[in-house]
């Protein structure tokens, strides 16, 4: 607990007070909690595979242990049921074990080895061994979406553990009890693994300074961040104008297109319209994967996906969002859809009590989506807007314009195949995963995901917050020439490598 000032929780429900107390923490406790992550970093980036694996397992038997109550906390938090919760909790420890698997296999070091060559004219070859080590302590920001599996014990501080960095987590506001529940978890299992304590901190803030003064220490080496665009690049300005600026890996604002293929709208517009709304109301929209645009040619088989989706989405009851401030930004982003002379209503869903949001769907013509960029940014929240288009060409064309994003998906039937091809090749400078015949939302931890994108979906395009390959964020390679054996690191060594 921090000596700065003090602040409770809200119910995301009513907005009231939750008990217990919180406090943020002191630009000297920023200072002290970057030291010590400094000082645990050369023990604990040389950490054994194995210890730091067994680590990463604990945490999540740690996190498993706090039983119910983490469960009970993050839903008065958030207002996310119970059903999605415990799904997230399942997905966070996955991802933890996930990456202990990673470390055991050892992959990740990309250990190379070039054999040197005295004799080699004109010039000899030197003998050249490669590693990739731990960038140094990382700060990370916890996501107000997933409290769980983009929070404290979430996918970049997993990452960035497996790395061999220690994390220093700036807590969300919106789920301070969630995230004290986990982050005890944490240090406990960090004592119990007797790791150095500064291999995990987490602190509390009332305002933006301490984020602020933790991405502009000196001994901070990397940025994990999920959250709006202007908090996203807000970081990533500091962090360039550090004398040592450092990576920010943002994710910020993604609008997820949806592009339904002609002959897939004649077969099945009905059954598309009904499963998109399924999708865009899922978590109340407040999904970084929510399909929020709709690009389409004019035509009977949009109308029969514009009425199913109609149908659909009127009986869908308002939801409660995750904070009073993303519940006010959603209706005002809503308000200026709705008011926006190019934009007309196609469907609403069902009123709620205050902080409860209606999903809404709207509609747009091409050359006016072309002409107001306004209308593709975010709307976090169950709003989507659709763009009919006149022609392939058209589509085209809005794709051109298009940001970067982190999702895009194809409704196409197999008669739609040559249109797709000539797509393809553009869809994939545009967003970081492509899809057939389903929508982003649902992100599978696993080796071959990307959930990354071109900017503004993520600050650095190269790189995914989600998936094994999200611990490469926080390494870089080391090449050692022409070391004697006993220099060497062990993995480098001849006995390590079997030589
Ligand atoms: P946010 O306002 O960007 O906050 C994320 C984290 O960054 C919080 O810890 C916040 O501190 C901190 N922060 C924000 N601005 C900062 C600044 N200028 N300097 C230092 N720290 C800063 O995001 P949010 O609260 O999660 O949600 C707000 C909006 O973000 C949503 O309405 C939505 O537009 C967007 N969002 C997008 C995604 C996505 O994946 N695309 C996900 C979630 C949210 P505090 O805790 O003190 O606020």
């Amino acid at each position: 607990m921090g000596k700065g000032k003090s602040f409770f929780a809200v119910e995301a429900a009513t907005g009231n007070s939750l008990p217990v107390e919180f406090a943020g923490a002191t630009l000297d406790e920023v200072n002290e909690a970057s030291a010590l992550a400094w000082e645990a970093f050369p023990s604990f980036s040389e950490t054994g595979l194995e210890t730091r694996a067994a680590f990463l397992d604990r945490v999540a038997l740690e996190i498993e242990a706090i039983g119910d109550d983490l469960i009970v906390r993050a839903m008065a938090e958030t207002g996310l049921p119970r059903g999605r919760l415990e799904g997230e909790r399942a997905r966070t420890v996955g991802q933890l074990r996930l990456f202990a698997k990673e470390v055991r296999a050892g992959r990740f070091q990309e250990l190379r080895f070039d054999a040197g060559d005295p004799t080699r004219k004109p010039v000899p070859k030197p003998e050249l061994r490669l590693r990739n080590v731990a960038l140094g302590p990382v700060a990370v920001f916890g996501a107000s979406n997933f409290p769980l599996a983009f929070s404290v014990a979430g996918g970049d501080t997993a990452s960035a553990l497996a790395a061999g960095c220690p994390v220093i987590v700036k807590a969300h506001s919106a789920h301070p009890g969630t995230s004290e529940l986990v982050g005890h978890a944490v240090q406990k299992a960090v004592s119990d693994s007797g790791l150095h304590p500064g291999t995990f901190a987490m602190l509390f803030d009332t305002g933006f300074e301490v984020g602020q003064a933790l991405v502009a220490d000196h001994r901070i080496k990397a940025v994990g961040f999920t959250g709006s665009r202007r908090g996203g690049m807000a970081l990533v300005k500091i962090a360039s104008e550090r004398k040592q600026p450092i990576p920010v890996y943002a994710e910020m604002s993604s609008i997820n297109p949806v592009i339904l293929f002609p002959n897939a709208l004649q077969q099945r517009g009905a059954d598309i319209g009904k499963a998109f709304a399924g999708s865009l109301v899922l978590g109340a929209g407040q999904f970084c994967t929510n399909p929020g645009l709709l690009i389409a040619i004019d035509g009977p088989g949009l109308d029969a996906f514009k009425d199913a989706a109609r149908a659909a989405l009127a009986e869908t009851p308002a939801q409660t969002m995750l904070t009073g401030g993303i519940f006010k930004a959603y209706c005002e982003a809503v308000q200026r859809l709705a008011s926006h002379s190019s934009v007309a209503e196609l469907a609403r869903g069902q009123d709620g009590k205050e902080f409860q949001a209606a999903t809404v769907l709207f509609e747009t013509d091409a050359s006016s989506f072309l002409a107001h960029p306004e209308l593709q940014e975010e709307v976090f929240g169950a709003a989507g807007l659709i763009v009919k288009c006149s022609d392939e060409r058209q589509v085209l064309e809005v794709l051109d314009n298009l940001e970067g994003q982190l999702t895009i998906a194809l409704q196409v039937d197999e008669a739609d195949h040559p249109a797709a091809q000539v797509i393809v090749p553009r869809l994939q400078q545009l967003a970081g995963r492509l899809l057939i015949n389903g929508f982003g939302t649902g992100v599978e931890v696993s080796p071959a995901m990307v959930h990354g994108g071109p900017f503004p979906a993520t600050s650095d395009g190269r790189s995914t917050s989600v998936g094994t390959l999200a611990i490469y964020r926080f390494l870089r390679p080391v090449s050692y020439q022409d070391f004697p054996d006993v220099l060497l690191p062990s993995a480098l060594q001849n006995s390590g490598t079997g030589k």
